[in-house]
């Protein structure tokens, strides 16, 4: 709309109503202060109410510019129930994990009849949507192997700060801990996306990976998880 896009989550058109939601992952203590998001430490985030608010406006203005008239109901979805908000908000459109099931009761409860109009509107938005990402555009720097920092990093705070214990990793700025061979298969991931003319052997992966002094623990995950090809030293895997 009007050369900018804008993104929702999830929507449910109803008979007079176009329900929008905003659906936020956000785990742990926030903090909600002076209309701001922040986390517990006091650094500002990115407000999701603000979100809604201009894919509100911009959403409306599309409707309009289609000859589509129906009210507009936007809210934000905090999903996990690992997530707390202190001081929230009491006359904000927010649903909270406590919120879910009753707001799946009240939808499934109201009432509506849908025509060949509402079905118009769904499909008009459908082919409205961009597979391409805003961030398509972006120019990605070029990068070498060779001057890359190697290590595994922390899968929820991307912290490089990560030791192998007991076949678990565990991070040291953020406490989190993973499977081991779940984080190498995450390096795999990584290089195949960095450097997809690579050819992923075991040394290969225990250097990206860093930080594991056992070669034959990377060679047994390999294993389990790709066909290895080859012989010896020159095995690598698919
Ligand atoms: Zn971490």
């Amino acid at each position: 709309m009007n050369h900018t896009s804008f993104q929702l989550d999830t929507s449910i058109i109803f008979q007079d109503t176009f329900y929008f939601f905003e659906i936020k992952n956000f785990e742990g203590d926030y903090c909600y202060r002076a209309d701001r998001f922040e986390t517990i430490n006091g650094k500002v985030i990115m407000n999701p109410l603000d979100q809604i608010k201009r894919s509100h406006t911009l959403l409306l203005q599309l409707l309009q510019k289609l000859g589509y008239h129906i009210a507009v109901d936007a809210s934000v979805v905090f999903v996990s129930p690992e997530f707390f908000l202190y001081q929230a908000p009491k006359d904000k459109p927010i649903y909270y994990p406590n919120h879910l099931n009753r707001l799946m009761r009240r939808l499934n409860n109201e009432s509506s009849k849908l025509s060949e109009w509402h079905k118009s509107l769904a499909d008009k938005l459908i082919s409205l949507h961009q597979v391409e990402s805003a961030y398509s555009n972006v120019k990605i720097p070029t990068y070498d192997y060779k001057v890359l920092r190697k290590g595994n990093t922390c899968c929820i705070c991307h912290s490089f700060s990560c030791s192998v214990c007991n076949g678990k990793v565990i991070c040291a700025d953020c406490g989190h801990v993973e499977g081991v061979e779940s984080a190498v298969l995450r390096c795999v991931e990584e290089i195949r996306l960095l450097f997809p003319g690579m050819k992923m052997t075991t040394n290969g992966v225990f250097e990206w990976f860093g930080i594991s002094d056992s070669k034959k623990m990377i060679r047994r995950i390999l294993n389990q998880n790709f066909n290895s090809i080859g012989e010896r030293k020159l095995r690598y895997f698919e």
